[in-house]
């Protein structure tokens, strides 16, 4: 670049520096005096108004209404605005990726936020019907009382139907049932051109395994119909205790591929030689002096009570409550509040400000300066790798030599042989195949880190493995790369089937690097 051509970035006054410093270093009192009781607010509004609506059994009768609204606007952009791409409304802050889109104020936008409630439980059938909007929080405390619950229920609060189904989604049970996507039995998909089409396994199976991964690029989904099982009111925890890196790959491929024998499996890795592996079953009961109702607020953050297991000899037994299991990790979002709300675990603080935690991950976001973001894109590491479980060891030793951010979480899936974007190699012939989901976050203080030169080379591993990556974090692949990771072939076939050339962006040109901010 010539110096005629160079960018002259406007001088930072001492006023903006100064308050940047100030809501770097102390963003907690913010977060403390501001955003925490913004969100009591709004989680209490939502769960007044979700009650009422999934008691009064009122979404039913207007959803046809809401889809007809939606309906109009697709129809709209038919005959007014077809230069211009489609995408959902949901501003980027809302969604509980780090990182905000910048095409929604270029392209089309179509409002499904009236999508927000559980439809029909049918127990006869064993089947959940929701609007994508739906929240994991919300379809557990409605199952819970009638002791159903989903084969796959990730565990953050605020993750939707759609996202789950749209981008991707696992939990503790997935080396069962494999991602959330293979627990749908059928979705409804508004196309481009207004109409509305169901699919299933036998019914527009194409459209029906084209649409998980996809980003909102072949269609809107409207609504989906999620199996369920029973549940039980406790989860039986063992946490086993791992002290090297052998002993972590064999004991967790042991339990992951006892399918039979746990109903739930992860890890948390603290160093490269120190792990916990826990394995779960439900139970209806627990025994006498082994209860730990984990989700109370005064407990200790999941990660840290966790830790504390590392330094035992022997296995550790608990019972926790079903759904303060399944939401494990939502109080101190994995460990990322540690970084936000740097004293979050301290016993005073819980007993205080606890019942109050964590903060909206959509109000963090909306609330972020650019220093903070900037931040962020230079030293924070939030990425998580689906690879074969057999390449477990090695991406270990890789994430530990170019990365050495702990705690790690390592959730085994199985991945079926099946059509769509995200399967096993064909040429293996296998129905599927064990996976795990190494999820690396935090802050990453290794000199020779450089967030895209690092993540291009843990990208270029994780295709060479045949593995993929979870679309909702920074991606630096270019498009050929892309190619390489995911199988687009059912995906191509039906956009350009549906016509949705015209009509939305292709995925990569949603979450490639440069498309988001
Ligand atoms: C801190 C953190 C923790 C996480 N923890 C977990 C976890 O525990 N388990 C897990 O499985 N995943 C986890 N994830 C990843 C998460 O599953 C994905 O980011 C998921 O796609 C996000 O869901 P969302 O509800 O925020 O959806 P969004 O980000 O809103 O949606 C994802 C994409 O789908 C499209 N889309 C959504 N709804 C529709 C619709 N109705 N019609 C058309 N297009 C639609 C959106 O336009 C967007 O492109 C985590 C991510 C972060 C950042």
């Amino acid at each position: 670049m010539s110096e005629s051509e160079q960018v002259i970035e406007p001088r930072e006054s001492v006023f903006d520096h100064v308050i940047e410093v100030i809501l770097i270093k102390y963003r907690w009192v913010f977060v403390l005096l501001f955003l925490l009781p913004l969100s009591i607010i709004y989680d209490l509004y939502y769960k007044v108004r979700n009650f009422i609506v999934f008691h009064l059994k009122s979404a039913p009768h207007i959803h046809d209404a809401r889809v007809k609204i939606i309906q109009e606007q697709v129809k709209n952009w038919n005959e007014s605005a077809k230069d211009q791409k489609m995408c959902t409304s949901r501003p980027g802050w809302q969604t509980i990726s780090f990182r905000q889109g910048k095409y929604k104020k270029q392209l089309y936008n179509i409002n499904l936020t009236t999508l927000i409630d559980i439809l029909h439980i049918d127990i006869d059938r064993k089947i959940i019907r929701v609007e994508p909007m739906v929240t994991m929080g919300q379809i557990s405390a409605s199952l819970k009382p009638l002791g159903w619950t989903l084969p796959v229920l990730p565990e953050l609060d605020d993750l939707t139907v759609g996202g789950l189904i749209m981008g991707v989604g696992i939990e503790t049970s997935s080396h069962k049932y494999g991602l959330f996507q293979h627990c749908c039995e059928s979705f409804e998909v508004l196309l481009s051109t207004g109409e509305l089409v169901k699919c299933s396994r036998d019914n527009n199976s194409d459209l029906f395994y084209a649409i998980p991964w996809s980003y909102g690029t072949l269609g809107f989904l409207v609504a989906a119909e999620i199996r369920m099982i029973p549940a039980k009111k406790y989860v039986k925890l063992t946490y086993t205790p791992v002290s090297n890196l052998d002993a972590l790959n064999s004991e967790f491929a042991k339990q992951a591929n006892a399918k039979g024998e746990n109903d739930f499996v992860e890890a948390i890795v603290y160093s490269i030689d120190k792990a916990v592996v826990m394995t779960g079953t439900f139970s209806e009961q627990y025994e006498p002096g082994k209860l730990n109702p984990q989700g109370f607020f005064w407990k200790p953050w999941f990660y840290k009570h966790v830790e504390h297991i590392l330094n035992k000899q022997q296995p550790v037994v608990e019972y926790i409550p079903l759904r303060h299991y399944y939401h494990r990790h939502s109080k101190s979002i994995f460990w990322e509040l540690n970084d936000i709300v740097p004293f979050g675990n301290n016993p005073i603080f819980r007993y205080l400000f606890g019942w109050a935690m964590p903060p909206k991950i959509s109000l963090l976001k909306r609330t972020q300066s650019q220093a903070i973001k900037k931040l962020y894109e230079k030293y924070h590491f939030i990425q998580d790798m689906l690879v074969p479980l057999t390449s477990l060891k090695e991406s270990l030793l890789l994430f530990d030599k170019e990365l050495r951010i702990y705690p790690i979480w390592l959730c085994p899936f199985f991945l079926p042989q099946l059509p769509g974007m995200v399967h096993p190699p064909i040429e293996s012939g296998s129905d599927g195949a064990m996976y795990v989901d190494i999820g690396a976050y935090g802050s990453v203080t290794l000199p020779s880190y450089h967030a895209k030169n690092t993540s291009m080379l843990v990208e270029k591993f994780v295709r060479a493995e045949h593995g993929f990556q979870m679309l909702y974090a920074d991606c630096y692949m270019n498009k050929q790369e892309f190619r390489e990771m995911f199988d687009l072939s059912l995906y191509e076939k039906m956009r350009s089937k549906l016509n949705c050339e015209r009509a939305f962006p292709e995925i990569w040109d949603k979450i490639n690097i440069g498309a988001r901010t």
